[in-house]
């Protein structure tokens, strides 16, 4: 098929990191199915937005998106809207409601048969317009798509729309989430070509009381090491130099293996994915007995066959585990992990932060500091354990940047606990910290609780912790002059001066280092003097970018 006549999608991605990998999927799903990828939706075939619907903050920010892609639509300049991710999964219903001009909705299970989609919701407008076959087409000749009729595809549908009432013309595919963890691999990657997300497990089973993740997302399923080892290889071959760990939960990785193995002992079958992994293990048992037969007893191949759960390495089940074979097995500099839970730590996994190429970095999601705000949300911890937990991360790792968020005027919250949160942020003086302000997301247990706390002064606790935080991170910020850090650079801004990181920012959420213009190469490792600051950012000056070429290895 020629270009030329390929149909073209443009696809908007919102929300977190894990939505992007998702996005990253839809990308290469689409244009392995036959699309043109487009970035600019003015004139494409179909637009697909990939939505979050974490707080009702990123709600309004997919709404905003859709109610610009319905005025393109309805001008001729694009040909069909669809609705993808968090939102869609959540609140399909509603997102039909509220927006008529929407042709599908797609779940998360949905993720892989976006194509598919697209093609059916192009060929109900092509059935109505005679062949016109996209949006350009229909601006020139001035003429308004018209709906096509569709049923709903799969069943299950937490919200499906009324009939005939809502959107009766919309394709709706929202079904419940798969057993198994998402395959990853083969992505048209969003971010540059030198760092990459590596998701290592899917769902949540935490069930903090303010968060309706679980819901969305589904339960914990963890990727199998030898899945997570493969997409990490397939990353690094493609040129990730850094790859940054991320799930719901990190800490959490593997407790749904201990599961399986209860489902074992209880004569029930394992998860598919957990015998994907095994049978990975017993391949390599096979493949090792047949160069060496003295390193691998036939029994043990034998066994492992009749029973692929015992080719699992104890201990295997862990983020201990999984970090460990990352840093022995993947070739590349930096290793980043994410979305830690404080009450999941253990003393295995904070051993090795620090140890290359896991870097002295962590992302520690606190959300509040007083224990009766901390109890209610059903955090697992309390302040003395948080405190101890943060010592012990220094004392490993000394220098380890820090980066944590929290949670102003969730329920409950008095003056007198709000205080005590500002003071616990002064004391412990974070790298990096976010701070959002309470929401009461339908269906989760805080909606329900008493003493909700009016929006004005949430509003007003918002604004406080945002400066403390800000004049603490400035003064971080102005007392790294002089230092000299390796950074990897990301790239320029407009006017020239390129943006870098060091070990301690992670992208996109925190601060970065200012270079000038034409001193490093983006994806090149440079050593670097901190010669200053502005706001949350550094300022440096390249010492010799000959010493810190792009690696081959790690
Ligand atoms: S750890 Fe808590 S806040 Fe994070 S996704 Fe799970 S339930 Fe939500």
């Amino acid at each position: 098929m020629s270009r030329k006549s390929l149909a073209t999608v443009a696809l908007v991605s919102l929300g977190c990191p894990k939505n992007l990998v998702d996005s990253e999927r839809m990308l290469a799903g689409l244009a392995l199915g036959g699309f043109a990828v487009t970035t600019d939706a003015d004139g494409a075939d179909v637009a697909v937005v990939n939505t979050c619907a974490f707080l009702d903050l990123s709600r309004a920010e997919s709404d905003q998106h859709l109610d610009a892609l319905e005025t393109l639509k309805r001008r001729g300049r694009l040909g069909r809207i669809v609705v993808a991710g968090c939102m869609a999964q959540r609140y399909g219903r509603q997102v039909l409601q509220r927006h008529p001009g929407v042709d599908a909705v797609v779940g998360l299970a949905g993720r892989d048969e976006l194509a598919g989609i697209c093609r059916r919701v192009l060929a109900g407008r092509r059935a109505g317009e005679r062949g016109r076959s996209n949006a350009a087409r229909q601006r020139a000749a001035g003429r308004e798509t018209r709906r096509a009729k569709y049923h709903p595809v799969r069943g299950g549908s937490p919200n499906p729309p009324r009939k005939a009432r809502s959107a009766p013309a919309a394709l709706v595919s929202v079904g419940p989430h798969a057993a198994a963890p998402p395959d990853d691999r083969e992505r048209l990657r969003l971010t540059p070509r030198h760092y990459a997300y590596l998701r290592i497990s899917e769902g949540c089973d935490n069930r903090c009381a303010y968060c309706a993740i679980p819901e969305i997302r589904g339960p914990l399923r963890s990727k199998p090491p030898g899945q997570v080892l493969a997409e990490a290889e397939e990353l690094a071959a493609d040129g990730a130099k850094e790859l940054i760990l991320i799930a719901q939960d990190t800490t959490a990785y593997g407790r749904d293996f201990a599961a399986d193995d209860g489902h074992l002992a209880a004569g029930l079958a394992p998860r598919a994915g957990a015998i994907a992994d095994c049978e990975l293990r017993i391949a390599d048992l096979k493949k090792r007995s047949a160069t060496n037969p003295a390193h691998v007893s036939l029994p043990a191949v034998q066994s492992a066959i009749r029973n692929p759960q015992s080719a699992m390495e104890p201990g295997a089940a862990s983020l201990a585990h999984l970090l460990g074979v990352l840093r022995e097995r993947v070739r590349v500099r930096w290793l980043r992990l994410m979305y830690t839970h404080p009450a999941s730590f253990t003393e295995d996994v904070i051993g090795q932060l620090g140890v290359r190429p896991l870097v002295p970095y962590v992302d520690l999601p606190l959300q509040h500091a007083s224990d009766a705000i901390l109890e209610s949300m059903g955090r697992r911890t309390g302040r003395a354990e948080i405190e101890s937990l943060i010592a012990r991360l220094r004392a490993a790792a000394p220098g380890i940047a820090i980066r944590t968020s929290f949670i102003v005027g969730y329920p409950g919250e008095t003056d007198a606990r709000f205080e005590e949160l500002l003071g616990f942020v002064e004391k412990v003086r974070f790298d990096h910290v976010g701070v959002f302000v309470y929401s009461a997301e339908a269906g989760t247990r805080a909606a329900g609780l008493p003493d909700q706390v009016p929006a004005a002064v949430a509003r007003e606790r918002w604004e406080r912790l945002m400066q403390a935080a800000e004049r603490l991170a400035f003064a971080a910020a102005e007392a790294r002059r002089g230092q000299v850090l390796e950074v990897l650079v990301d790239g320029a801004e407009e006017s020239g001066r390129l943006v870098a990181r060091h070990a301690g920012q992670a992208p996109e959420v925190d601060g970065v280092v200012l270079l000038a213009p034409g001193t490093a190469a983006t994806g090149q490792f440079v050593q670097v003097r901190i010669t200053g600051a502005e706001g949350y950012d550094l300022v440096g000056e390249v010492e010799d970018s000959s010493k810190f070429q792009v690696p081959s290895s790690k």
